[in-house]
């Protein structure tokens, strides 16, 4: 069968958006200024309100947003080569590869298998002299227990970085994923749930020598022309993805309430012995990135659901200490990790789906049978 369920429809997406995205690109097409300019400064504002930080600096991706805090914070002199950072061993390899980049160690610890997010529990085992920060990766789209992780933190004089490229919008008691660490690090990729029309990234702080230090290194390490206070890089968010992402921030609730929809239908609906659904802390403090299952016939059930005609995808086939890019990581024994990394696949919970095609995705889920 055909497949009548993508796994994420981007140009559909989009499409819902077509005028304002039009006005937007136009508008930047004849201002004859295309970086580091008022639309820049304009999205950087309004992303900072919806984070609910003082600061929001726009960089050129997520993976810049998070290696350059880290670098800011050892030009501060806040961390020194070869402080570890802990960080959850079934993340996205973008956040080892901030870690690592530069000069820092990450520190894998294993994830509470119910909510796929940091255990703080297995914290305290993971910790030595040189551990200085945490970063916690909200991972599919659910907030990690921050109050639990900021606490932590204090008691033992930790830097809190949130790896929110999978979380725009998340809260707990009414407080914004982005908010509650020392910096956090966004993401605008076109399949996250804020998506410019091409890569972007961002990060939020309350601290003003940070995100003065961040505006800097952005920009070459420069804050004034030609003169350079730091070896910087270039990773600036372009003007046309910055009115893009202007436009997307006003539809972003809404996409993320029909988000809570999809999911909330598959956790009422689907009904399988052979899958365990994702565990919710609380409807808010989860934005559903991706809405994942774990089941042990996962080869087996994904290839049904594609002959059903839905396509279902892998986040993540091997967990980063498994990869050869790091041979140093590979002695690491992390059972819980290992595991989901067998068992995870993500259904579609993409918010333009309709009715029907939810339904179908439900059907085809309970029908699967060995
Ligand atoms: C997407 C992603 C990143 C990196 O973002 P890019 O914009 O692709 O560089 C980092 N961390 C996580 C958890 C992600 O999902």
């Amino acid at each position: 069968m055909s497949i009548q369920v993508p796994f994420l429809n981007l140009q559909a997406i989009n499409a819902q958006y077509q005028g304002e995205l039009e006005q937007a690109a136009k508008r930047v097409i004849q201002s004859g200024w295309y970086l580091c300019g008022s639309e820049l400064e304009s999205f950087e504002a309004e992303f900072a309100q919806y984070c609910q930080t003082k600061h929001c600096i726009g960089v050129a991706n997520g993976l810049d947003a998070l290696t350059l805090t880290l670098q800011a914070w050892l030009e501060m002199g806040k961390l020194n080569k070869g402080d570890e950072v802990l960080v959850p061993a079934n993340t996205y390899i973008a956040s080892i590869l901030a870690i690592s980049k530069n000069g820092l160690v990450p520190v894998l610890v294993e994830p509470n298998p119910n909510t796929f997010n940091i255990d703080v529990n297995n914290m305290t085992a993971s910790l030595s002299g040189k551990t200085k920060a945490v970063m916690a990766v909200h991972l599919y789209g659910q907030l990690s227990e921050m109050e639990a992780i900021c606490a932590f933190a204090r008691e033992h004089a930790l830097l809190v970085i949130e790896d929110s490229a999978q979380s725009h919008g998340a809260t707990i008691n009414g407080k914004k994923a982005g908010s509650f660490g020392d910096a956090a690090g966004f993401s605008f990729y076109p399949g996250k749930n804020l998506g410019a029309l091409g890569d972007a990234g961002a990060i939020t702080t309350n601290d003003d020598e940070l995100a003065n230090v961040l505006f800097a290194l952005r920009n070459y390490g420069s804050h004034k022309k030609y003169e350079n206070l730091y070896q910087g890089v270039n990773s600036r968010l372009d003007e046309i993805q910055a009115a893009f992402l202007k436009v997307k921030l006003t539809h972003l609730d809404n996409e993320i309430a029909r988000r809570r929809d999809i999911a909330a239908r598959y956790l009422s609906e689907i009904d399988n012995a052979h899958i365990r659904l994702p565990h919710v802390a609380s409807d808010e403090a989860h934005v559903w990135h991706l809405f994942v299952i774990q089941t042990d016939v996962r080869d087996a059930l994904q290839a049904y659901l594609l002959e059903q005609g839905v396509q279902c995808l892998i986040h993540y086939p091997i967990p980063p200490h498994k990869q050869q890019a790091y041979p140093e990581l590979s002695h690491l024994e992390l059972p819980i990790s290992e595991n989901l990394h067998r068992k995870v696949l993500s259904l579609p919970v993409d918010p333009t789906m309709t009715d029907a095609q939810v339904e179908l995705v439900i059907q085809a889920v309970n029908s699967f049978s060995l």
